[in-house]
C-alpha cells in the first residue's frame, strides 16, 4: 500500500517555546519519501511523542540556520548513532553554510562524536532559489524570505504526490505569499506576535488582513508565539498543535 500523502506537525512554537510549544519541524510522508521540513532542537522530543520510527526519515531541508530551525540535526546524528541504527546516508538540504553550521553545532555539543567518523554519510547540498531540485519525487523550490539579513532564510514550495505544500519559514509579510501559494493545498505561515510588528516576523493581523487573498485551500499557522496564544479566543484562523496530522 502507497503511504498516504501527510504532513504531520512536530514542532509549532517560536525560537521562545512560548506555550510550551516545541521548536519548529513538520514531517512529510509521501508515496516515494519521508522527509522533515525544519528540524528543531525539540525534534526527537516530537518524534517519540508520536511513535514516529526515525529510521523511516530519508531527508531534511532546513528554511534558515536559527537553533529553533536546524537545531536538532545534531540530536538526530545522536539518535542514529546510538539508538536507531542508520547504515543509509543521511542528505541535509538547506541555505549555503548548513555543512558548516551544523558540524560546528554538532562539535559544540558532543565534541568526541562530532570529530569521530559517523557509520553514515550525511550528504549536505546547499539549495538555491535559481535551481529547483528534485528529491525522490520530492520537488522542492526554496525561495528567499525576508527574516534577518545575516542569514539567506528561505520559504519552501514543495510538490509531492500531485499536491503542493507551501511553507513560509521565518519571514516578515511580503505580497510574495500571494502569488507562491496560489493553488496550493497547505500554507504553513508562521505567526509569532500580535501586538508587536516586526520586519522579520509575521504578526496576527498582518496575516489575518491578507488571508483572504490567498489562494490555498488550507492555511495554517505555526511558529505561535506568545502573543497570538494568549489571544486564540480572538483568532480565527487555523492555528497549527502538534501532532496535528493534515492529509493532502
Ligand atoms: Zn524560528
Ligand atoms: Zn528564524
Amino acid at each position: 500500500m502507497p503511504t498516504a500523502t501527510r504532513v504531520t506537525v512536530l514542532g509549532s512554537g517560536d525560537a521562545f517555546g512560548a506555550g510550551g510549544r516545541l521548536h519548529s519541524a513538520y514531517l512529510v510522508e509521501s508515496s516515494g519519501a519521508t522527509f522533515l521540513v525544519d528540524c528543531g532542537t525539540t525534534i526527537l522530543q516530537a518524534m517519540k511523542r508520536g511513535a514516529f520510527d526515525p529510521a523511516r526519515l530519508d531527508f531534511i531541508c532546513l528554511s534558515h540556520l536559527h537553533g529553533d530551525h536546524f537545531g536538532g540535526v545534531p540530536y538526530l546524528f545522536m539518535e542514529y548513532l546510538y539508538q536507531t541504527c542508520r547504515d543509509r546516508p543521511l542528505p541535509v538540504y538547506g541555505p549555503p553554510g548548513t555543512e558548516r553550521r551544523v558540524k560546528a553545532l554538532f562539535s559544540a555539543l558532543y565534541e568526541r562524536q562530532g570529530d569521530e567518523p559517523m557509520p553514515f554519510q550525511v550528504r549536505y547540498h546547499e539549495l538555491s532559489p535559481t535551481t529547483p531540485t528534485t528529491v525522490q519525487g520530492v520537488a522542492i523550490e526554496a525561495f528567499a524570505v525576508p527574516h534577518v539579513s545575516e542569514l539567506v532564510c528561505f520559504g519552501f514550495r514543495i510538490r509531492v504526490d500531485g499536491k503542493t505544500i507551501v511553507y513560509s519559514g521565518d519571514t516578515g509579510w511580503t505580497d510574495e505569499f500571494v502569488e507562491r501559494t496560489r493553488n496550493a493545498d497547505l500554507f504553513i505561515c508562521e505567526c509569532s506576535t500580535w501586538e508587536t510588528r516586526l520586519d522579520i516576523h509575521i504578526s496576527y493581523p498582518e496575516i489575518a488582513a491578507r488571508a483572504a487573498e490567498l489562494k490555498c485551500r488550507r492555511l495554517l499557522l505555526s511558529h505561535l508565539g506568545a502573543e497570538p496564544l494568549r489571544r486564540r479566543d480572538e483568532i480565527s484562523l487555523e492555528l497549527a498543535e502538534e501532532g496535528l496530522v493534515i492529509p493532502l
